[in-house]
């Protein structure tokens, strides 16, 4: 079996759902365990749909899940001829549970409303494709994925209990496939001991297709993009940049690691565990070979652009010239940790410690503050993180030239460079 997954944008449009049922008649002679993302931008609505309800504007968050519900309910009317009925039925049910938690008091911390409300935009794209895809004679099996991902309670940032969630999916989702061959199910979305709903982190979808792909023990996964495969830098900033067919594991974890969005960081771990390949397709145009992902080695890589914008620079430095390594550093990743953070730079001196942050306006000040006790602490803002992979002179030279550096490291595979926008 394999298992395959559209994100987003795959799925923003009448048309474009009708592009990925096309996609998938393609593959109806196969196995395939499908993993569906929120339609286009709903997470980022749902995002501000929780924040209202939790800031107690009860009316504005159902104001605005209107707009949610009436966006579905139009792509029913254009998808449905015979199972408009069920599609209906299916996605108010949904609605509903929303509205009902959107009309109470919280009671709860933010984090746990978050992934209760943003949850369901998985939930009604996976509804609404798995009854289209029967409305185009594609028989398949819809599963709700809490059943079966179980995480721990750390809401939006939660860890994949990976034995309960093995267990679940061999006794769950294993069997479906002696009925049928396309089983549906949402990405990013999990559930907790109490089986409240829980979230992998925004763009964790591509996170979901692996898991499955390693518990299934898949022939392959395929993420279906709005580009030709992964490139050597994103083809928004850089037109020119090309498809790179061939790439390792490690290339990929590296990359996303820095901050190429094409795919989630965590997505290669489950995948090189099991040497399970992943390939990366347009489905614009799935003719397109594009990028095979494997653990075999790579000829030479031209080189590859990654940029992260949003950073900070936090400078720390004893105050009474203690030595930085050992206890001070120990204490300033028990900081991050606690602020769910991680470094994208760091650099030590003997009392002076420099990290590269994305720069989320309170945690940078968290930092600052739980830092000052042993730390003068000097913050840099406005700041672009430049990543560059089998780094040439000539490409140096092109994207620094006349550009403040801030930072920079160096090895003979990869240059990260801290730039000001200032
Ligand atoms: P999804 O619909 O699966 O959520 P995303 O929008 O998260 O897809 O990711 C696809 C986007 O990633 C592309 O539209 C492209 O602009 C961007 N991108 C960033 N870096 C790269 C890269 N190196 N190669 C290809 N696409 C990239
Ligand atoms: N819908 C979620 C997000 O936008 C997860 C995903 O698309 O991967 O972050
Ligand atoms: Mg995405």
């Amino acid at each position: 079996m394999k298992v395959f997954k559209f994100g987003g944008a795959s799925i923003n449009s009448f048309e474009r759902i009708k592009n990925l049922s096309w996609i998938l008649q393609h593959h109806k002679e196969e196995k395939i365990l499908i993993v569906i993302s929120a339609m286009g931008k709903m997470t980022n609505t749902l995002e501000k749909i929780a924040e209202e309800y939790f800031e107690g504007k009860s009316d504005e968050a159902l104001l605005l899940f209107e707009s949610v519900k009436s966006q579905h309910l139009s792509l029913v009317k254009y998808l449905f001829t015979f199972e408009w009925k069920k599609a209906t039925n299916d996605l108010e049910g949904l609605f509903a549970k929303t509205e009902d938690l959107l009309k109470t008091h919280p009671k709860k911390e933010y984090n746990f409303y978050y992934d209760q409300i943003v949850s369901v935009g998985e939930l009604l794209s996976s509804s609404l494709i798995s009854n289209y895809l029967r409305e185009e004679k594609m028989p398949n099996s819809w599963v709700d994925v809490r059943k079966v991902i179980k995480t721990d309670s750390n809401y939006r940032d939660v860890k994949i209990d990976w034995e309960l969630s093995e267990l679940m999916i061999l006794k769950e989702v294993e069997p479906i496939f002696n009925e049928t061959n396309f089983v549906i199910t949402q990405g990013f979305i999990g559930s907790d001991g109490e089986n409240n709903c829980t979230t992998l982190g925004r763009e964790g979808s591509d996170y979901t297709a692996a898991v499955f792909a390693k518990i299934l023990k898949a022939e392959s996964a395929t993420i279906w993009k709005d580009v030709d495969g992964v490139m050597n830098g994103d083809p928004r900033e850089f037109p020119d940049a090309i498809v790179l067919e061939n790439l390792n594991y490690k290339e990929v974890i590296e990359m996303a690691y820095y901050g190429a969005q094409v795919i989630h960081p965590k997505t290669i771990k489950p995948l090189q565990n099991e040497n399970i390949p992943l390939y990366v397709k347009s489905f614009i145009n799935p003719q397109l070979p594009g990028t095979s992902i494997t653990g075999e080695k790579t000829g030479k890589l031209p080189p590859i652009i990654v940029y992260k914008r949003d950073q900070a620079l936090i400078t720390l430095e004893s105050i009474d010239f203690t030595f930085v390594e050992g206890e001070p550093i120990n204490k300033l990743h028990r900081i991050l940790d606690s602020l769910r953070l991680k470094p994208n730079l760091t650099q030590n001196t003997a009392i002076s410690l420099l990290i590269c942050v994305d720069d989320i306006p309170e945690k940078t000040a968290q930092i600052a503050l739980d830092a000052s006790d042993i730390f003068l602490v000097q913050i840099r803002k406005n700041l672009t993180l430049l990543t560059i992979r089998h780094h040439t002179p000539e490409i140096i030279e092109k994207l620094t030239k006349d550009k403040k550096i801030v930072l920079q490291q160096i090895t003979t595979e990869t240059i990260q460079l801290l730039i000001s926008n200032d």
